[in-house]
């Protein structure tokens, strides 16, 4: 069976068809409109091009196409309830409170197909986990850095939804009750320190103190324009300087992890986001650090903390994946081995 996955950025909408095995048959890019109606318009219009040109990469002209249509899967920024609203999206107010799941099965009524709509970085937990760096595991935290922190928790093989389907907000558990404000209304989030604007936080505050020298003249001279990005770029370069910031970076970073482990006890913890391109130069202190704040870390079995493989396509093609699922078909690896 093809799916339609549909991530909604804040910029951008990214579209994939894909059949059960994973394999992109069509990806399909366009610019978010922010106006719910209008988005639903353009959710509705890809998902009518990317089957169309799928069912042309599988079946050549002259063959019947499917007679069901294809499930279709949407990732949207925001907390999304088990109606499929958007009932609070910071970073997309247009479309604050509007009924994706019912609006597009409007715009849909002809092909009538199954829509399931969740939030974005638990999309990007489902992709990552059936066909990422989780793949065949049944216990996985996805953990993406950006701006904020996003991620979700697969356990036992299902997606951990919560009662209202909100579980899965691990950037605000707060680490520091004194610490830094968030957006949320809080002090001390756990994004505030290791997302990549946490990161960029921390330098900012070493290059007011004097330091970060290297660090600063790549960010232009000025410690105030200094971002997470200048400071793997020093890291790779090979600066001491900013080793010693990336350290204690992977410190908040392993303190989150930790306290996410104890509870959910996953068997691999898959971290995704730009900063994961400096590969071992971030991981090896995250490991380290994560395995000393960790309970019991000498007597568990090793908790495998993982680069995600799908880059800025896994939210599509979990959204995908939980199209599929809500259709029928299990993606995600079962403790019993069913799929
Ligand atoms: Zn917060």
């Amino acid at each position: 069976m093809i799916s339609v996955g549909l991530d909604v950025g804040g910029t951008k909408i990214l579209g994939v068809a894909m059949d059960e095995e994973g394999n992109i048959l069509a990806e399909r890019r366009r610019a978010t409109v922010e106006h719910g109606e209008d988005m639903l318009v353009n959710l509705a219009e890809l998902y009518r091009l990317l089957i169309e040109e799928a069912s042309t990469a599988i079946s050549p002209a002259g063959e019947s196409p499917a007679e069901v249509a294809p499930p279709v899967g949407v990732g949207v920024p925001g907390l999304v309830d088990r109606t499929g609203t958007l009932v609070f999206a910071p970073n997309l107010r247009g479309a604050n409170g509007t009924d994706v799941r019912a609006g597009l099965a409007d715009e849909l009524s002809n092909l009538g197909p199954v829509i399931r709509v969740d939030n974005d970085a638990t999309c990007a937990t489902a992709g990552e986990s059936a066909f990422g760096a989780g793949r065949g595991r049944t216990d996985v935290l996805c953990v993406a850095l950006g701006t904020g922190i996003g991620g979700g928790v697969v356990t036992g093989g299902k997606l951990l939804s919560g009662a209202s389907n909100f579980a899965g907000e691990i950037g605000h558990i707060v680490v520091e009750a004194h610490g830094p404000p968030c957006g949320c209304g809080r002090r001390g989030c756990w994004e505030r320190y290791a997302s990549g604007s946490g990161l960029g936080r921390i330098a900012r505050d070493a290059a007011l103190a004097g330091s970060a020298s290297r660090i600063v003249s790549l960010a232009g001279g000025e410690p105030d324009t200094v971002r997470g990005e200048h400071v793997m770029e020093a890291l790779v370069e090979g600066d001491a300087e900013a080793a010693v910031i990336v350290e204690e970076f992977a410190w908040w970073l392993a303190l989150g992890l930790a306290n996410l482990a104890n509870i959910f006890d996953p068997e691999v913890i898959v971290i995704s986001g730009g900063l994961v391109k400096a590969g071992e130069l971030l991981l090896e202190p995250v490991r380290r650090t994560f395995r000393l704040q960790l309970e019991g870390a000498n007597v568990r079995p090793e908790i495998e903390i993982l680069p995600g493989l799908l880059g800025d396509r896994g939210g599509a093609i979990g959204a995908a994946v939980i199209g599929l699922e809500a259709a029928g078909t299990a993606i995600l690896a079962r403790p019993d081995g069913s799929a």
